[in-house]
């Protein structure tokens, strides 16, 4: 029987206890058959049981094994493409629909931990970080952007500013999101586990689904059960495999890592992040970062295309910390982990259904904490023959990167490398 332990991180050595749930054994009936335990999965099983469905939540391995449990814990807004792009690519009706929701799964987050008691250090604010003058008008055509969709909580801060948020000389100035903010992602995943089962949801794990059989009456098969339902949703993200062939071709799993200090103790942090808020740059391959209640700094970045697991990942992001923080040269690394999100050509979510009862949302592309809580709700209305939401995200279009299986990894890290010069000589 398969075992698959969450992988070694500060997020499970620090995680709220919580018993292990049972593998699925033999055969149960439920309403809709949730694939995957992430937030995608956890929040539409959550709307889902608050309508009055039955669900049943099959898990590969663990709750929040995945990107939800493993990821920078920043509530961003808006998608990884911003409304702009939204509304270069489709009619304005659907880019409307589109941006009106774009800061809709952050109220959803931090509804869900008010209103089931969710224990995940939750915390306002969230600056993103300019380190040039392009960067800048960026920000500053993005706070025009956000505010014409009645997003009002943004400061623009100039130089003088920025440094009294975050102690790092790269910034030329930057944008306070009030309504950002981050999480314990891990602990997040699991409160949000056990408000699912507190309305009488089931959640198995270590039960992969490994067969699909379609059909008017869907059966998901695991290695040692199935699942009889009248809709499933796929919910899998950079994890799936090839359970759903259609969905592989048009998105691409890609890593990003994460180190964690030794706590730094209260005065060292305060100088670091006074307000404690959450910080991540302009940059394409971004650098993200902020403190943990026990006051370690968490630093990401850096993509591996194609999802290989890198040999040494302290290698790959110290030197990152120290550009922004040279001042914690001699602090020990704790912790480093790797995590896979799912990219798409457009870095916009890929939604949609597959014949009448097969759902599924994925590939946010990087900054999905808010946009997952966001599609559990948008799935659950489909499901519920409220289409209009669901549908605004299914019109979006999607492409099959280019060269296929084979030749999609090096596109795109050409690609990446580009963005990556351009990133150096700020252009
Ligand atoms: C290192 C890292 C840092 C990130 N930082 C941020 C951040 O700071 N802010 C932000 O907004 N976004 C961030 N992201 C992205 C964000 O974490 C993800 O977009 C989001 O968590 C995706 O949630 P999900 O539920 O769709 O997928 P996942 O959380 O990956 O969940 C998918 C689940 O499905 C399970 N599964 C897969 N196949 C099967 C199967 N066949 N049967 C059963 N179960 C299956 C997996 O085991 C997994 O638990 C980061 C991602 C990573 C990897």
């Amino acid at each position: 029987m398969a075992n698959t332990p969450y992988p070694q991180s500060y997020y499970a050595a620090s995680a709220n206890a919580v018993a292990p749930r049972p593998v699925l054994q033999g055969e149960v009936e439920t309403d809709v058959c949730v694939i995957g335990a992430g937030y995608t999965g956890l929040s539409s099983a959550l709307f889902l049981l608050e309508n009055g469905f039955r669900v049943t939540v099959l898990e590969a391995a663990k709750v929040g094994f995945g990107a939800s449990g493993r990821n920078g814990g920043q509530i961003v807004n808006s998608y990884s493409r911003d409304i702009d792009v939204i509304e270069r690519s489709v009619g304005p009706q659907q880019a409307q629909l589109l941006g009106q929701m774009a800061f809709e799964g952050g109220r959803i987050i931090r509804e869900r931990v008010a209103k089931y008691q969710i224990q995940c250090d939750l915390k306002d604010g969230g600056v993103f970080a300019a380190l040039n003058s392009k960067h800048m008008g960026h920000l500053e055509s993005q706070k025009r952007l956000w505010e014409r969709y009645g997003h009002t909580q943004l400061e623009l801060l100039d130089e003088r500013r920025i440094r009294e948020v975050v102690a790092c000389d790269n910034y030329v100035g930057g944008l306070l999101d009030m309504s950002g903010g981050h999480i314990h992602p891990l602990n997040l995943a699991l409160g949000e586990a056990a408000a699912v089962e507190s309305l009488g949801g089931t959640i198995y794990e270590q039960s992969a689904a490994v067969r699909i059989e379609r059909g008017a009456n869907p059966v998901v098969h695991t290695a040692e059960g199935r699942v009889r339902a009248k809709f499933i949703i796929v919910a899998g993200n950079a994890y799936l495999g090839n359970l759903v062939p259609e969905l592989a071709a048009k998105s691409m799993p890609c890593g990003t890592q994460v180190i964690t200090t030794a706590p730094l103790g209260d005065d060292v942090a305060k100088t670091l992040l006074p307000q404690d808020y959450c910080v991540e740059d302009c940059n394409y391959l971004l650098d993200y970062y902020r403190l943990t209640s026990d006051k370690r700094l968490i630093f990401g970045g850096g993509v591996v295309y194609g999802a290989r697991d890198p040999a040494n990942i302290e290698a790959i992001i110290r030197p990152k910390m120290l550009k922004a923080f040279p001042q914690l040269k001699d602090v020990k690394i704790d912790y480093a982990w790797t995590g896979n999100f799912l990219l798409t050509l457009s870095r916009l979510p890929q939604v949609g259904r597959l014949g009448d009862n097969i759902y599924y949302s994925q590939g946010c592309s990087g900054h999905g904490v808010t946009y997952t809580h966001l599609a559990g709700k948008v799935l659950a209305e489909a499901l519920r023959g409220q289409a209009e939401r669901f549908d605004a995200f299914a019109g979006l279009p999607h492409y099959p990167f280019p060269g296929g299986q084979m030749l999609r990894t090096p596109f795109a890290a050409l690609g990446a490398w580009y963005y990556g010069l351009r990133d150096k000589f700020g252009m």
